[in-house]
């Protein structure tokens, strides 16, 4: 077993960083101070391995909202294919592909065998709490994987005039309330802190024991003083680590977090335990 699971990876390749982000990207990448860079599968594998991390790598398809090309689950299936002691897959669909995203989801879970589906409400341009995509979480639910939701700012198209035309609104956390509610078997994962609804994030973990959150796309150091203090106490077994490779290096993340004041037991839940009991790791067989 590695020392940790970073539950939120991207694929820092051409397919994903090039090809499906264009200006998007450009624009993160600029917004958070790092020079746009393309790996291959077998860098970020190394990458990972020599951290002696697992790597959730998500999918990508915002092709509706975006017109650009998607990451296939195929993809990122070929991707853990090649690298199973490092990587783990979660599918993405575009919810507003209807029936074809409901079977879509159901390919990349049974036959694909990827582990989790990831939506960006941003880029997706939807609210997850709009019942036309209710049987989507239903789907999800049945097929018994979790759900991550991007939550808060995004790095996507921010810095510039118009935001590239992306809209913050569908990140906001209590749309996500509406659907744990609603789905209490869904395991549910606001990714990143929720900046500027960090409280309001909290609180939907804290009512409802099928929301999780990930801490990845900031410096642990600049973690807002409340997510801090429940990470430590009450929400200890619901807090992941993630980094949003390569948005984020995991090598960083993985240094400030030494550097902040959680008690040893909350530390290994965060960087290890409370992932690999969400992603079944030890009945797993693959
Ligand atoms: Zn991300």
């Amino acid at each position: 077993m590695p020392r940790a699971i970073d539950m939120h990876v991207h694929p820092g390749t051409q397919e994903y960083v090039i090809d499906a982000g264009a200006e998007l990207h450009r624009h993160a990448f600029e917004y958070l101070g790092r020079k746009l860079e393309v790996e291959t599968g077998a860098e970020m594998a190394a990458l990972y391995r020599r951290l002696d991390i697992m790597g959730v790598v998500f999918a990508w398809d915002a092709e509706t909202a975006t017109g650009l090309p998607r990451v296939s689950n195929d993809y990122v299936a070929g991707l853990v294919r090649e690298f199973p002691d490092v990587f783990i897959g979660f599918a993405s669909v575009d919810p507003w592909k209807g029936k074809w995203a409901l079977k879509e989801v159901e390919r990349a879970i049974v036959e694909l065998g990827l582990r989790g589906v990831k939506f960006q409400p941003i880029a997706q341009a939807f609210y997850p709490n709009d019942r036309r995509f209710y049987p989507l979480w239903a789907e999800c639910a049945r097929l018994g994987v979790p759900v991550v939701f991007h939550v808060g700012i995004t790095g996507l198209g921010a810095g510039v005039r118009g935001g590239d035309g992306l809209h913050l609104k569908y990140a906001q956390p209590l749309h996500l309330d509406d659907v744990a509610a609603d789905f209490p078997e869904l395991t549910i994962i606001g990714a990143h802190p929720a900046w500027p609804w960090q409280d309001e994030m909290l609180a939907i973990a804290l009512h409802k024991t099928n929301v999780y959150f990930d801490l990845s796309g900031w410096s642990p150091k600049y973690f807002p003083p409340s997510l801090l203090r429940y990470t430590n106490s009450l929400l200890q077994d619901r807090a992941l680590f993630g980094s949003d490779y390569p948005f984020f290096s995991p090598e960083r993340w993985l240094r400030d977090f030494e550097t902040i004041d959680l008690k040893p037991e909350v530390r290994e839940k965060v960087l290890f335990t409370n992932a690999r009991k969400l992603l079944r790791l030890d009945e797993a067989s693959r």
